[in-house]
């Protein structure tokens, strides 16, 4: 029985998440025919309510983490970069403009203003912004304070008045963050992002003309320059990063850098609310940074975007945001997950019993709410449920006791297997399970034909790896329980050899419960190449995530002591002081990475690689410092 996946969109949109998706054989959520909780990846572009945390079953997903909005809301933000700035310095936290949240900060903002005005006269400008508005929206550039109007919450932030220009026209980059956990941190940035040109050429002293000044994209499709052919920019009002890579090219400055630099606001901004977010595994999160590149090449954070627009209004959207969620899905990681709501539909207790078992008892779990009170048990009689309770406690005190060295990364929703060889044997490890898998034969994949995931996943996992017990013969370890990073296994399997996860899965008779069997086909059967297995990276038993999914790479943890820094509490200071360390080794190091010498590890060598992100074909970080 192949297995499907199960995509709910909020409102009906983004269109380019739809389109990805169905493209890899997912099928949409229909409320006439599935249960409410029937679906692996709920997307909404507004928040979900706390409520929707709380009841999260296993195999859902949703695409934001809970509390957020500390760097996505222009006054949040302001407040927490200050907050920063105040504990860890102005001058690593300098690079976002100035900004007073008014009217509270009002006469903070007077002071501020008339300073500049004594020190460098009417040639200091701002700008103000409505706090919960987007798109460019109520947006409006001032020099004298007179023109300052205002009759909602807004900032007004120093405005960059020297941006960097392509043939006279202003420009900002879009960058793709998906914070796929909170807890361990774990970031990634999309190598492809946009790059987003104002319309008209720049110009101060037109301060009123947004086409100038402002590069939103839903501003200046409107502009009348929109269509024309511009010098050097072209028509419409976006390039790929790809593009700009080559523009950067031409111009001789330290590339590497500048990356690096808009690499690490992305992180020391995440900083700023990283220990406050709750834990959720089961979450994603897409942020669009906006960078703004000054003549200086000093790149400047102007916000976060918790919903990135995903519209497609030209070529560029269309390369870059289709590879982008293509590249998202892939580092969801999903595909075993699947089969475990389907079995779960099938087998209502064990789903219960089983995330019960195996998560460690100091990691909050996010379904227990729902078990408790679940419709499922709900409809199963009085004198099932409640030994079903009392094993489950039992069964976590034993093993939390057994396995409290558990890794943080190990949260992370947990595999499939145990559920069939676990949970269906009251504990006894299932042997026909058991011998599926010590017998290789193929997991689902991971990355499916449509993935555009290459090489350098470093996590890869061999089948035991993901379920260690089923290949060793042991008991069942719950300390072994995988998180998704675990299941990155290439998209390809043996020749002649099942793809479908179901055939791996003991089919169990349906239950009658009334929950709807897929009839899909499994969504990834169409590979048949063998599967890469590739051993696990860990460091001192922390599992490191992979280094590269698709156009994705992993910005942090970046190195050994920042893995070992988000281990358990994140501890700030190290990880900026690691920042710093990588940012000035790239500030002396000249403009060109030599590569003339292959990385090639010696035994016992520190296990961790990084990427740096940004240049097109990205170097191993420690290349990069052993060349220098
Ligand atoms: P919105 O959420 O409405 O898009 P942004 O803060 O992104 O608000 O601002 C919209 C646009 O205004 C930016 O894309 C950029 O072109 C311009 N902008 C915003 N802040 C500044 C600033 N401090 N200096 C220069 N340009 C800015």
């Amino acid at each position: 029985m192949a297995a499907s996946l199960v995509f709910r969109l909020h409102d009906r949109g983004p269109e380019v998440v739809r389109e990805v998706l169905l493209e890899r054989g997912w099928e949409e959520y229909d409320q006439e025919k599935r249960k409410e909780e029937d679906w692996n990846l709920y997307w909404r572009g507004s928040a979900f309510r706390n409520s929707e945390y709380h009841n999260l079953l296993p195999w859902q997903r949703l695409n934001h983490h809970p509390k957020t909005v500390g760097i996505t809301r222009k006054d949040c933000l302001a407040r927490n970069l200050r907050r920063m700035r105040a504990t860890f310095g102005s001058a690593l936290y300098d690079f976002s403009p100035t900004a007073f949240i008014l009217p509270n900060d009002y006469t903070r903002f007077l002071s501020e203003y008339n300073k500049l005005r004594l020190t460098r006269g009417p040639s200091a400008f701002w700008i103000c912004k409505p706090v919960d508005l987007s798109r460019g929206r109520g947006i409006f550039i001032f020099e004298d304070i007179k023109d300052l109007v205002y009759d909602s919450c807004v900032i007004v932030q120093r405005y960059v008045s020297n941006p960097l220009l392509i043939s006279g026209y202003k420009f900002d980059l879009r960058i793709y963050a998906c914070v796929k956990s909170f807890h361990p941190l774990t970031v990634y940035i999309h190598q492809e992002g946009l790059v987003r040109f104002a319309t008209e050429k720049y110009n101060l002293s037109s301060l009123h003309n947004l086409y100038a000044h402002l590069t939103n994209t839903s501003i200046n499709k409107f502009g009348p320059f929109y269509k024309t052919e511009k010098e050097r920019v072209g028509q419409g009002c976006k390039w790929t990063m790809s593009k700009f890579r080559h523009f950067l090219h031409s111009l001789d400055i330290n590339e590497l850098l500048l990356w690096q630099r808009i690499n690490s606001i992305v992180t020391l901004t995440l900083l700023t609310i990283a220990p406050s977010v709750p834990s959720c595994p089961n979450c994603v999160e897409l942020f669009g940074f906006d960078i703004l590149i000054d003549v200086k090449f000093k790149p400047w954070l102007l916000e976060v975007n918790y919903s990135p627009a995903l519209t497609l209004d030209c070529q560029a959207d269309i390369t870059v945001k289709k590879g982008l969620i293509g590249d998202l899905i892939d580092l969801m990681n999903y595909t075993l997950i699947d089969s475990l709501r389907e079995k779960a539909y099938q087998r209502q207790g064990y789903t219960q019993r089983y995330f019960h078992a195996n998560y460690p008892s100091h990691v909050s779990i996010p379904v227990l709410s729902k078990f408790k009170e679940s419709k499922y048990q709900k409809q199963r009689t009085g004198r099932q449920a409640l030994p079903l309770i009392t094993t489950v406690e039992k069964m976590n005190q034993r093993q939390s006791r057994q396995h409290a060295f558990v890794a943080d990364y190990q949260r992370h929703l947990p595999h499939v297997d145990l559920n069939e060889t676990y949970a269906s044997s009251g504990g006894i490890v299932d042997t026909t399970a058991n011998k599926t898998c010590t017998d290789r034969k193929t997991l689902n994949l991971t990355l499916g034909p449509h993935s555009r995931t290459k090489v350098s996943v470093v996590n890869r996992q061999p089948c035991p790896a993901l379920a260690p017990w089923l290949a060793d013969n042991r008991s069942p370890h719950v300390s072994e329980v995988t998180d998704h990073d675990k299941t990155e296994i290439e998209a390809e399997t043996e020749p002649g050899r099942d793809t479908d996860v179901s055939s791996w899965i003991r089919d169990i008779p349906h239950r009658g419960l009334g929950f709807r069997r897929s009839k899909l086909p499994n969504i990834y059967s169409g590979s048949q190449r063998p599967v890469k297995m590739e051993r696990t990276a860990a460091l001192n038993g922390q599992r490191i995530p992979p280094l590269r999914v698709g156009e994705f790479i992993r910005t942090f943890p970046f190195n050994s002591a920042t893995l070992r820094a988000s281990q358990h509490e994140l501890d700030v200071k190290i990880v900026i002081q690691e920042l710093h360390r990588v940012t000035a080794q790239l500030a002396t190091s000249g403009r060109k990475l030599r590569r003339e010498q292959e990385e090639v590890k010696k035994d016992g060598e520190d296990d961790f690689d990084s990427l740096l992100w940004g240049p097109k074909e990205p170097p191993l970080l420690s290349q990069f410092f052993k060349t220098t």
